[in-house]
């Protein structure tokens, strides 16, 4: 067997040009050609995990099926390949720095002064290659967070340069990632912030292989001739990166510039078949070729940022695709929704999703925006704390649990419906300690849920601390809300839904993780098609 080959992709000149689709399409493409690759991230952040920022920080945090709480460009990788990914698959400063310490703690070092180079960098190294030595992939391909430049990054292209030294020709290859502005005034498009990106990663000893260029206006040979002189690349590796209405377009873009040819031939890898991607060409022109719309809200807090809710949004493209609609989405700030304007901001939805969450900011106009949706018979989906306000609303005004609440807003609630399990009581220390990862659930046959997925036992990702309490079960069964979907190991209860409703479906799982372009979750494509239908 060849030995495991590495991709780098690296940013210059600003961030948010698209790294991970950039990344999660060079994989798409190899993957297609029979390469058996994986994707990673490598995120300058000091802290361990995404897990404790807040959604504002850096948009939503995207939970493995090994119960990782990682960086969302994991989704991308996840919806782009359909292979899973894992904790391996995140590495951030905080892990390096660590796990060095720790070393350092045991004495591993026989008391050499820990440094930057070589002790950090040889983590990193050992970190990325990882994957490489366990899982026997054909190509790695490694996605550096943050600008070339940043004093963060530093530590990471330093390790970069080794490694390109160290695995030899036509073992790694470095893909730098730039902007080509357009200057309106003058009608011109500027490659002197493209040259400039590429000075500062040969300052730290790095000569890219590949350029990839993202430019609103088609580049002509003149441009791409001047940035492969300029930068020391053949033409053939100027590579054109233009605005997409989807990005799921960019795997295609990048097949018609002749990315992936490009990167084989620099790898010395056979080129294999060319890939048609049909299924993916198919699903690409139903995003963009929709028969109708349908008006969906998703009432959520943290909806000034469209990063945090990523993986809702992205599985609405996939279950909008398969029933050739587009769904059109309509944000509401939980925290504006009050008794008196609850009707007038969801009266025109024909669907209602409520979102995940954390503390009791917003949490009233969830629990109206659940009290609305079973009233009026509108298709409601709730993922996660979605899930919690319906039970929470059902406890209150049909159960007449007026006080009812989760221990989470509420410590001393008199009817906790929602509460903490026993075994979260004890923990204090906030990261990677909730319910995290795949765990499996039961369905019942006669529901909704039953008829969306078709199978009885179903894996779903899990990210939170508080679950439905069993102690009211019988009292909620008995007025219509019934538990769909038990987990056979615990008892706990994972689904639940309105049997005298068009469509009334909480989840204490995330269904947004494990939806992917061709494998679209089937509740999402459910409640859209339920919501479709009306
Ligand atoms: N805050 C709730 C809990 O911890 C719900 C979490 C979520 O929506 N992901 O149980």
């Amino acid at each position: 067997m060849l030995p495991t080959k590495y991709i780098f992709v690296t940013g210059g000149v600003t961030s948010s040009l698209g790294k991970g689709i950039i990344s999660a399409s060079i994989g798409k493409l190899l993957q297609a050609r029979g390469y058996n690759v994986t994707i990673q991230k490598l995120d300058p952040y000091i802290n361990v995990d995404p897990g404790t920022l807040n959604p504002y920080e850096h948009g939503e945090c995207y939970v493995t099926e090994d119960g990782a709480e990682t960086d969302l460009d994991l989704g991308h990788y996840e919806r782009f390949l359909s292979i899973p990914t894992s904790q391996a698959n995140n590495v951030t400063t905080g892990i390096i720095y660590q796990s060095v310490i720790d070393k350092e703690r045991k004495g591993d070092y026989l008391g050499k002064t820990v440094q930057v180079i070589p002790h950090i960098t040889d983590e990193i190294k050992r970190r990325i290659q990882l994957l490489g030595k366990k899982h026997k992939f054909d190509v790695v391909i490694t996605e550096i967070g943050g600008t070339v430049g940043d004093i963060e990054s530093l530590p990471y292209i330093e390790s970069v340069r080794q490694l390109k030294w160290e695995l030899g020709l036509f073992n790694c290859l470095v893909i730098h990632l730039t902007l080509v502005p357009y200057l309106s005034s003058s009608g011109e498009l500027k490659t002197k912030p493209t040259q400039h990106s590429v000075k500062v990663l040969l300052e730290n000893g790095i000569q890219p292989d590949i350029l990839i260029l993202r430019t609103e206006k088609s580049l002509n040979y003149d441009i791409r001739k001047k940035v492969a002189l300029f930068c020391n690349v053949d033409i053939s590796s100027v590579i054109e990166s233009i605005d997409a209405s989807t990005i799921y377009e960019v795997p295609i873009l990048m097949q018609n510039e002749k990315l992936d040819v490009t990167i084989l031939k620099k790898l010395n890898l056979p080129e294999n078949e060319a890939p048609k991607l049909n299924q993916w060409k198919q699903f690409v022109k139903k995003l963009k070729n929709p028969k109708t719309t349908v008006k969906i809200g998703l009432v959520g807090k943290y909806v000034e940022l469209a990063d945090s809710y990523k993986s809702i949004m992205e599985s609405f493209q996939h279950a909008s695709a398969i029933n050739e609609c587009k769904t059109d989405l309509t944000c509401i700030q939980s925290e504006d929704i009050n008794e008196n304007n609850v009707n007038e901001k969801l009266r025109n939805l024909k669907g209602i999703l409520v979102a995940p969450g954390f503390g009791n900011r917003g949490v009233e106009g969830k629990i109206l925006s659940a009290k609305y949706s079973r009233e009026n018979n509108v298709p409601y989906f709730g993922i996660c704390l979605g899930m919690q306000c319906a039970v929470i609303e059902f406890a209150r005004n049909v159960l007449g649990f007026k006080k009812a609440h989760s221990t989470e807003m509420n410590h001393s609630t008199s009817h906790p419906v929602i509460d903490l399990m026993e075994e979260q009581k004890e923990i204090t220390e906030k990261g990677g300690t909730m319910r995290l990862g795949t765990y499996s659930c039961i369905i019942r046959e006669d529901t909704k849920v039953y008829n969306a997925y078709k199978k009885k036992e179903i894996n779903e990702r899990h990210r939170h601390r508080y679950e439905f309490n069993n102690r009211y079960l019988e009292k909620f069964e008995k007025a219509g809300m019934i538990a769909a979907g038990i987990n056979p190991d615990t008892n706990l209860v994972e689904i639940i839904e309105i049997r005298d409703h068009k469509w009334f479906v909480g989840v204490q799982f995330h269904p947004e993780y494990s939806s992917t372009v061709i494998n679209p979750n089937p509740l999402f494509v459910d409640f859209v098609k339920t919501a479709l239908n009306q």
